[in-house]
């Protein structure tokens, strides 16, 4: 893909094209077997699209967020599960790297990332820690200048396949946030293993994984940050990939329209046609609100209130259009093998992954109370 000058619209027919190629053949078998074929990961890279939103210099294709938001709709519209493994290796593990890291962290992380070389996973959640994730319980203690790390991690997207992942310890739980430290833990670095990898409902073929860190010793450069900064890094990381996940989730929604609209222009009636226009209302409020984020983050104006808006906003709407695609198609949608089944399944996933709803209403609600932190546009205010 030739990034970042190709307008808009061409990227989208561009990446259109290359998913109904490359990837629809194969998206019910990858939701039947629970396995994305590392071919998938692979024809990601030589189009450049592990790269994306990094720059050249790091081995990356460049472009914004709103590239990365049409690509990860168009990926997601023919398969949530590759537009969401891809969704975390760029925006919570790559673009933190980018950020945060160091010309040496960048030269020997980001650059294998970028040219799809590496998956990266982001580990935060735990098996007794979620939303509240200023409570972690995995540690971490000094040893020289380096740390061991102890402890264990609960649904971690590319969990298993990752060459780097992005993890999350405390060295005292007892100072909350401010214990808080992002290190960069290496595949294969002893301590490290795959405790199970989850069946889950929906985005089945994104492994999701319960990862153990049983006295993993890191060297000092292995830190992302300084000491305590863990927490910042990694809801900086979350705010940032919302816009990316819930492209994926409005993917999802524009596959869960397509069908919908097929089954209405086959049997239409004045219900079903309403419903259809609500839908299409929903869909288009979604796809308004996260261009909108992803136009403020790309010209450096505060974001996060859009970003949050549009995730609460396409999670809703994804797993309200799916709902009625179901309901107007009947009896064959819900047998496996159904794309409305599957979409159905994969849209269930979205107000979960990457704070949950009642989360996003939290932020949401908490920004509007507050105004004049200057995290609100102005046309917002
Ligand atoms: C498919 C999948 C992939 C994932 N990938 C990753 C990953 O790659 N890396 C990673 O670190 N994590 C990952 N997660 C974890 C995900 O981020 C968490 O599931 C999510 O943060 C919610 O945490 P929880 O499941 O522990 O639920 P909880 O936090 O226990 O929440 C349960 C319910 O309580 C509500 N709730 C919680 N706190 C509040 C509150 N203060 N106010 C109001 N309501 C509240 C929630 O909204 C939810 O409805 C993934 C999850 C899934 C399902």
């Amino acid at each position: 893909m030739s990034l970042p000058l190709q307008p808009l619209a061409a990227l989208r027919r561009e990446v259109r094209t290359y998913a109904e190629r490359a990837i629809a053949p194969l998206t019910d078998e990858i939701d039947r077997s629970d396995r994305l074929p590392p071919e998938v990961f692979r024809g990601l890279a030589q189009e450049g699209l592990t790269g994306l939103g990094i720059p050249a210099e790091w081995g990356g294709i460049g472009g914004g967020t709103r590239e990365l938001s049409v690509v990860l709709e168009e990926l997601s519209r023919v398969s949530a599960t590759v537009g969401t493994d891809l969704s975390v290796h760029l925006s919570v593990c790559a673009a933190p790297i980018l950020k945060w890291g160091t010309d040496t962290q960048r030269t020997r992380w980001l650059r294998p990332l970028a040219r799809g070389e590496s998956l990266g996973a982001f580990a935060l959640t735990e098996p007794g820690v979620g939303s509240d994730a200023a409570h972690l319980s995995t540690r971490y203690e000094r040893i020289g200048a380096g740390v061991r790390i102890t402890g264990s991690k609960m649904f971690i997207t590319n969990g298993s396949s990752a060459g780097i992942v992005l993890a999350f310890a405390t060295f005292d739980p007892a100072r909350g946030s401010h214990g808080i430290s992002a290190f960069l833990i290496p595949r294969g670095t002893p301590g490290f293993s795959v405790a199970q990898r989850l069946d889950k409902l929906g985005l089945r073929g994104s492994e999701t994984n319960e990862l153990i860190f049983d006295g993993v010793e890191l060297p000092a450069d292995a830190q992302l940050g300084r000491e305590g900064e863990g927490l910042s890094i990694a809801l900086g990381a979350l705010m940032g990939g919302r816009i990316g996940i819930a492209s994926c989730a409005l993917g999802v929604a524009q596959a869960g329209f397509d069908q919908l609209r097929a089954a209405v222009a086959q049997s239409p009636d004045d219900e079903r046609r309403a419903r259809l226009a609500r839908a299409w209302a929903d869909l288009s409020s979604a796809r308004a609100l996260i261009e909108k984020a992803a136009e403020a983050k790309d010209a450096g104006q505060p974001y996060e209130l859009a970003a949050s808006t549009a995730k609460l906003v396409a999670a809703r709407v994804a797993a309200s259009i799916a709902h009625d695609a179901v309901e107007v198609i009947g009896g064959p949608a819900t047998l496996r093998g159904h794309p409305a089944e599957r979409i159905l399944r994969d849209a269930r996933v979205f107000p979960i992954v990457e704070g949950t709803t009642e989360i996003q209403e939290r932020i949401v609600g908490k920004m509007l109370s507050e105004s004049g932190t200057g995290r609100i546009p102005s046309d917002h205010a």
